[in-house]
């Protein structure tokens, strides 16, 4: 059996990074449940609190200073998440408050008015919920069917199954995870793109567990929609983003109406304001888009590259020590093509009987469905383990955690 060296060095420097998270000075605490959400490191605590401190006022009203600096910090916010992506113009960013509703904004704006009895939307088998329930919202209203792609038996999407169900020529749009959450997956996102462009189709790509973890550069991924979450990747909670091909984007109704989101009201219609606005009603989590901003920031200044080559070393060793122990199974694909979520069952120990004696030891690891019942279902499990690495963890944390096994098989002996 191959087995995982335990690396010497990766390409960042972790323990220094650590030191930059305040909720990691404890020695004792080994966080590895960054899939559920990250830690934030200070850029983004001090921006902020900056912001609240120094810049606050609502957006886009006032004509004083200080209104008008808390506009302009919104607007680099959004500056900030275009240049992480790669996206060419602003006006293709909206802030969502996270990757769940970007993706039900698609569902229900574009779903409204481009589906109809008939048509199909193809999903796959490893989808989280928020891929899932609001295309399944959206096939009750408008009568169009869910399709969805299978699985190999290492975990990976069946190109055969996407084939089968674009040559049916009733596709409208393939959504997908661009890396699953349970499985650690990296989908083949370019080629699966081709395939459904190719048909006619458009694609939406939930990047909540991708945008963390690798370099998406969102203007030669060629996808329709790109949706993701700050508070995994070192942003706050309560901001997301919703990507979108401009002619889309233009031409698709409101979400949300209200404040902020008109170019004129009347008493019995409106017309809207120019993207992104149109998508934005109300007032906006302003400080969260700062914190998302600034954690685009601090990402880009570690650099994705080196994100992903760190999290690639650690994943290996991770899954080579867990697949070591003789009572563990391990989910999903080899370490070369998955990111750093890595679920297991030990056994028969039930999950949470395994995350609570970690947490004993200071080990912090999800244990559920981790929001994929129907995964879990097709693969016979009720609930699963997960161990999730990220740019603070080193390779200490992985032997902590495999130290801390040791102990859940003694108690379970
Ligand atoms: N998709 C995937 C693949 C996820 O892992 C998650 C978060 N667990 C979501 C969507 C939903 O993200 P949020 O709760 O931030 O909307």
């Amino acid at each position: 059996m191959e087995t995982a060296q335990r690396p010497v060095a990766t390409p960042l420097d972790a323990p220094a990074i650590r030191r930059q998270f305040p909720i990691l000075a404890d020695p004792d605490l080994v966080y590895l449940d960054s899939a559920a959400s990250s830690q934030k490191p200070l850029a983004v605590l001090e921006a902020m609190e900056r912001y609240y401190r120094e810049d606050y006022a609502n957006v886009h009203r006032g004509v004083y200073r200080l209104a008008e600096r808390s506009t302009e910090a919104y607007d680099e916010a959004r500056r900030a998440v275009a240049r992480f992506f790669n996206v060419p113009s602003t006006t293709q960013v909206i802030f969502t408050r996270n990757t769940t509703e970007a993706i039900k904004l698609v569902a229900h704006s574009w779903g409204s008015t481009n589906l109809r009895s008939g048509d199909i939307i193809v999903l796959s088998e490893m989808e989280h919920h928020s891929n899932l329930v609001p295309w399944q919202l959206a096939a009750t209203r408008t009568g169009a069917r869910l399709e969805f792609i299978g699985l190999t038996p290492d975990g990976q999407l069946s190109l055969d199954d996407l084939d089968e169900h674009l040559a049916t020529g009733r596709v409208r749009l393939v959504s997908l995870c661009h890396v699953s959450n349970m499985l650690g997956t990296i989908n083949p996102v370019e080629e699966i793109t081709r395939r459904a462009h190719d048909r006619g189709a458009l694609v939406m790509l939930d990047g909540a567990q991708a945008a963390p973890h690798l370099p998406v550069d969102l203007s030669t991924l060629d996808v329709d929609f790109y949706a993701a979450s700050a508070h995994k990747m070192c942003g706050p909670m309560g901001v997301g983003m919703l990507y979108g091909r401009l002619e889309l984007l233009e031409a698709m109704p409101p979400f949300l109406g209200g404040g902020d989101m008109i170019r004129t009201v009347g008493w019995r219609e409106s017309t809207w304001a120019d993207l992104p606005s149109k998508f934005e009603a109300g007032t906006p989590s302003v400080a969260d888009a700062v914190g998302f901003g600034a954690a685009c920031e601090f990402l880009s200044s570690l650099s994705m590259s080196a994100v992903r080559e760190h999290e690639i070393e650690l994943t290996r060793y991770l899954y080579h020590q867990l697949i070591e122990l003789p009572e563990v199974e391990v989910y999903g694909p080899v370490p070369e093509c998955r990111s750093g979520a890595v679920s297991f069952n030990m056994g028969d120990v039930h999950p949470h009987d395994v995350a609570s004696i970690l947490d004993e030891s200071g080990v912090c690891v999800r244990a559920g469905h981790h929001c994929t019942q129907p995964l879990h279902d097709k693969l016979g499990l009720a609930a699963s383990v997960r161990a999730s690495v990220y740019v603070y963890n080193t390779v200490d944390d992985v032997d902590r955690l495999i130290e801390a096994l040791h102990r859940v098989r003694s108690v379970f002996a």
